[in-house]
């Protein structure tokens, strides 16, 4: 076997390691619980929590955590050791089928946005036997959900799970209609690619800014930034490199798939991605992904960077999340057929897209709202806050002519009747790929390019699988009482397509006319997250979630509560971080500098007589001096700004007054701030500047 073939899976406690180390009919009563989702026996959890034990303990494991995933968007880990005590004061290493299943972590100090009383603090982790468990720094990772005593669901996975089985259960019936009643389960498969930055650590160590923020709020444009378009796709330098392979080892031992890895577009910005896989493992993996990136970067010296926006003036980062609906057997139901059959059951789980995408748009600005992302999405950057889908001229049209009852191109002079005639061959998408859209078809696959790159991919994956079976519950609900089922799929397309069209465009997203035409069209526009999160508990949207089992009314409640604290928190961060920077760093600087070219004019002066001219000196020093002023005025407003956000109770307002007031008056202040660090000497600035941060690696 070669390099990575061995290496790839290594710590994960997978299907290979099962089928070898679990008694036949223990391994067949695990595959259930893993495939159909039938309770686990806890005779059974106890053979499978002893193998892994013995497992892990082989390779030098002591502790077990259950894992998870808390609304804070990060995971968390309690850790265990197996050490049981014995009576004649020697111990043994234990792990019970109970342990495997439940644990109890000490979970008060996670946001639950009401949900859970404090002095109720104990929630519980359970066992998700369908993602595999595996092994870090002598650890048994078991991936669990977060739940509360009372039953409310405290973090991301556990709606994630329930939102795939309702877009399987939705879906299943729609593949009924069409025959195929060999499948199981259809699961959605995603395929997420990270974007990210690398910076010198001592760079990193000096900028107060990123290490609170993960930002920076001060910085003055470099002279070169990405305008030469020389870094996208270009030669990996060497430290990257070697940080990319270590990264890739690291991520195959956790059987996590790493394929892809390039130079972005910013200068020091890089991608990843993965294969795709399950929806449920793809979210695991992604938060193995950040979570390495971080940790390998370190130990090359540098520190890798999540934020949607680390820089102003270069590209921001995001999450490329690739999502489509694949069969237990292998199918994709985004894959256009060859036979009319296959191509009727395509057109309809696409217009099962369209129209949850046409339905839900503000869902979906909502799964991606946070203040980091409020810098890509509707700020000039890819992509804008306006949430449409590309499908590309062929596709387009083929739905145009299904719409119409039309031929389509010359090809054929009858009329497109689905599931009657052979559509004209659907051609890949390849050459006409357009970036500019936020929701793009991808030739068997589409693409959600709004997520922000810090994100957990749940959110918005917990979205897009609610939305999509609702649309196929819908069309199931009619189908299903069909007369003549090829006349009333006809008409259920032809429907879809006329009601949903506006959300198509397949234009350019970036430009003012079609800001204009979207709204023409009555798409939203919801540019903020101050004005995006607030939608979230509508009643059409708890409705939907009540109604496939995803969250209950309170939870999604807590969960916007969450969301809307956690963008004011962000906020206020910033502001104290600025001005903790501009009162104990920039204003001193500049006073330093001023006093040294005071310092010169004055030295200069005795020789005034000789023609020399302290000119230049005395027109900087009254230059810095008028922007010093203009700073310290800029502070004091964003220290009454500050002050302003603790007198407003209503979380809506304070929303809003964050985004109109503290943040604009942040960018006042970065901009005298900038404008001083382009006027100061480097030998007086107090950090490096962003051609260090940006060229330095
Ligand atoms: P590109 O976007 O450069 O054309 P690919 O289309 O090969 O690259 O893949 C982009 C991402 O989409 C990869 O992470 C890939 O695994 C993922 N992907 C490909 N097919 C699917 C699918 N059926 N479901 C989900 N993700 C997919
Ligand atoms: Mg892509």
């Amino acid at each position: 076997m070669s390099y990575s073939n061995d290496m790839f899976g290594s710590m994960v406690f997978n299907d290979q390691v099962m089928h070898e180390r679990l008694p036949k009919d223990i391994y067949k009563s695990l595959k259930q619980t893993i495939l159909k989702g039938k309770d686990i026996d806890i005779a059974v959890a106890n053979v499978v929590a002893n193998a892994m034990k013995d497992w892990a303990i082989e390779r030098g494991a002591t502790h077990y955590t259950h894992w998870f995933q808390p609304m804070t968007g990060i995971t968390a880990e309690k850790h265990d050791s197996f050490i049981s005590p014995q009576p004649d004061g020697s111990v043994i290493m234990e792990f019970s089928g109970k342990e495997l299943i439940k644990g109890e972590p000490d979970a008060s100090s996670f946001p639950s946005g009401g949900l859970r009383a404090t002095f109720e603090a104990r929630g519980y982790t359970a066992w998700d036997p369908t993602s595999y468990a595996f092994l870090k720094d002598g650890t048994l990772y078991i991936p669990t959900a977060f739940c509360s005593y009372g039953g409310e669901v405290l973090d991301k996975k556990t709606p994630l799970l329930r939102s795939m089985e309702a877009l399987s259960n939705q879906a299943l019936r729609v593949l009924k209609l069409f025959g195929a009643t060999n499948v199981d389960n259809v699961n959605s498969t995603v395929g997420a690619e990270q974007e990210y930055f690398l910076i010198d650590k001592k760079s990193y160590d000096e900028r107060k800014d990123i290490i609170f923020t993960g930002r920076t709020l001060f910085g003055a444009k470099s002279p070169k930034g990405q305008e030469l378009e020389d870094h996208y796709f270009g030669t990996i330098k060497p430290r990257v490199a070697a940080f990319m392979k270590e990264l890739d080892e690291e991520l195959w031992k956790l059987g996590i798939p790493a394929k892809t890895k390039h130079n972005e577009v910013a200068p020091a910005q890089h991608e990843l991605a993965p294969i795709f896989e399950t929806t449920n493992l793809a979210t695991d993996h992604n938060q193995l992904t950040m979570e390495f990136m971080k940790k390998v970067a370190l130990r090359h010296g540098m520190v890798c960077l999540l934020h949607e926006k680390p820089f102003a003036g270069v590209n921001g980062s995001g999450k490329h999340n690739n999502w489509s609906l694949a069969t237990n057997k292998g199918v994709n139901l985004l894959e256009p057929g060859t036979s009319p059959h296959e191509n009727a059951q395509f057109i309809l789980f696409l217009c099962a897209v369209i129209k949850a995408v046409d339905e839900y748009q503000d869902l979906l600005r909502i799964s991606v709202a946070s203040a980091g992302n409020d810098h890509r999405l509707g700020a000039n950057e890819a992509p804008p806050a306006i949430v449409s889908m590309f499908l590309g001229t062929e596709l387009t049209e083929i739905l145009d002519a299904i719409e119409k009852g039309i031929s389509y191109g010359n090809k054929s002079s009858e009329f497109m009747k689905i599931g009657v005639h052979v559509l004209p061959h659907i051609p890949k998408d390849t050459t006409d790929r357009n970036r500019t859209s936020p929701f793009a078809f991808t030739g068997n696959k589409f693409e959600f390019r709004m997520v922000g790159s810090t994100f957990s991919i749940a959110g918005p994956n917990i979205i897009l699988n609610t939305i999509v079976a609702e649309s196929l519950s819908y069309f199931a609900d009619k189908l299903e009482n069909a007369d003549n089922f090829t006349e009333l799929l006809n008409s259920l397309i032809k429907e879809t397509i006329k009601k949903h069209k506006r959300i198509i465009f397949n234009g350019n997203n970036y430009s003012d006319e079609w800001v204009k035409e979207a709204e023409k069209r009555g798409l939203s526009n919801l540019r903020t997250t101050a004005q995006a999160l607030p939608l979230f508990t509508s009643q059409k949207y708890v409705d939907l979630f009540e109604k496939h089992n995803v969250f209950t009314k309170a939870e999604v409640e807590s969960r916007c509560e969450i969301l809307c604290e956690s963008y004011c928190k962000t906020i206020h961060i910033e502001a104290l971080t600025m001005l903790d920077m501009t009162k104990k760093d920039i204003f001193p600087a500049v006073c330093e500098y001023i006093k040294s070219l005071t310092e010169t004019a004055l030295a200069k002066k005795s020789l005034c007589d000789d023609g020399i001219t302290t000119e230049a000196e005395i027109a900087l020093i009254k230059k810095l001096s008028n922007l010093s002023k203009c700073l310290v005025d800029k502070t004091d407003l964003l220290d009454k700004a500050v002050l302003g956000t603790y007198e407003i109770d209503d979380i809506i307002e304070k929303m809003n007054y964050y985004h109109d007031t503290v943040f604009t008056s942040m960018q006042e202040l970065r901009a005298i701030a900038d404008e001083l660090e382009i006027n100061a000497s480097s030998k007086y600035w107090p950090f490096p500047t962003y051609g260090d941060l940006l060229f330095n690696v």
